[in-house]
């Protein structure tokens, strides 16, 4: 199908093809062959798996929150806690980031909490369909917890019907800069550069996005998955006094097939750099074995790129599995 004159009359946004599929802010679509992919896991040595220690968050500081806090949950997880808000970012409890329970990335680190441990959530977001972020078993039991009032599910555009199928009805799905005010909050897609993919067919039909969270005074971006690109500069310049960013730094090796899905510990610099954030946590590192560099190694490029870059440590951190983090420069 060609890209003629009826879908510009119909005002068809830049990133949504006649086809249904959706594209980056660049126009291009992150599509490797599947000869890449086999290049890739033929010639690969997968690293060793290895320990972290994981913390058993404080109940009491969990329950209530004296100021803002983040918990890192592993990989992309975490409970943000604002204002009398909690808030899970791409919640992921289970055994696997796979479509199967017994074949796929394993978790090398056992979530710091249970779902039955967490407090009410007010608000779920996921930033794409990729099995590491959109959790089925862990989406349907935090719904079925909160039966009687459960959380709001923000989701980007095309994933509704697929929650819809695990019986979740109470979905919001948004475009890029499309935002949506709930209880006080307000959340926001943003453009990042990534892909989508849950079925052998259907491969970029549902958008990836990054989410702006405000609540009262504090806003918080989290990025999800994401290549770097220009889309952080511009959302740095649009949306303007982000307090905390959650910025990936892993799964980056080898770079001929990751670059332009995942940056590296020194494009998330650059990230924070062009967000112009206050503050960053590294995350989507040290949970599962999903590529090629080794587990421990995203901090310590990370550690070394700020340094280069004469940031302090202190304002781009990674935690360890279950730590809170109280942002205390803002309460
Ligand atoms: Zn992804
Ligand atoms: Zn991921």
């Amino acid at each position: 199908m060609h890209n003629g004159p009826a879908d510009v009359a119909q005002n068809r946004p830049a990133h949504h093809m006649p086809d249904g599929t959706f594209v980056n802010t660049d126009g291009k679509a992150i599509s490797k062959s599947f000869k890449d992919l086999l290049r890739w896991r033929w010639s690969r040595k997968e690293p060793a798996p290895q320990h972290f220690d994981v913390i058993q968050p404080d109940p009491d500081v969990i329950a209530k929150p004296a100021i803002t806090q983040i918990t890192w949950l592993g990989h992309s997880a975490f409970l943000l806690q604002v204002k009398g808000k909690n808030i899970l970012t791409d919640p992921h409890f289970s055994k696997r980031a796979s479509p199967l329970s017994f074949l796929g990335p394993e978790r090398i680190v056992e979530p710091p909490m249970t779902i039955e441990e967490l407090p009410h959530i007010d608000a779920v977001v996921i930033s794409h369909n990729h099995y590491d972020h959109l959790d089925e078993a862990s989406l349907t039991e935090l719904y079925s917890r909160q039966q009687d009032n459960p959380p709001l599910f923000l989701v980007p555009l095309g994933l509704k019907e697929e929650l819809s199928g695990y019986g979740i009805d109470q979905v919001v799905e948004l475009d890029w800069w499309e935002f949506h005010e709930y209880e006080g909050m307000t959340l926001t897609a943003l453009p990042v550069k990534h892909w989508s993919q849950r079925t052998f067919f259907d491969r970029n039909k549902s958008l990836w996005a990054g989410w702006l969270i405000d609540i009262e005074d504090f806003r918080i971006f989290h990025t999800g998955d994401s290549g770097y690109s220009d889309d952080f500069r511009k959302i740095g310049e649009d949306y303007p006094g982000i307090d905390l960013a959650t910025i990936p730094i892993g799964a980056y090796d080898p770079r001929w097939f990751m670059k332009d899905a995942h940056m590296s510990p020194e494009e998330a610099v650059q990230t924070f750099i062009d967000l112009k954030a206050e503050k960053a946590i590294g995350m989507h590192w040290g949970t599962f074995i999903l590529t090629d560099e080794e587990m421990d190694e995203p901090p310590v490029r990370l550690a070394e790129a700020l340094r280069e870059k004469g940031i302090e440590a202190s304002n781009f951190p990674v935690m360890g599995h279950g730590e809170i983090y109280q942002v205390t420069h803002l309460d």
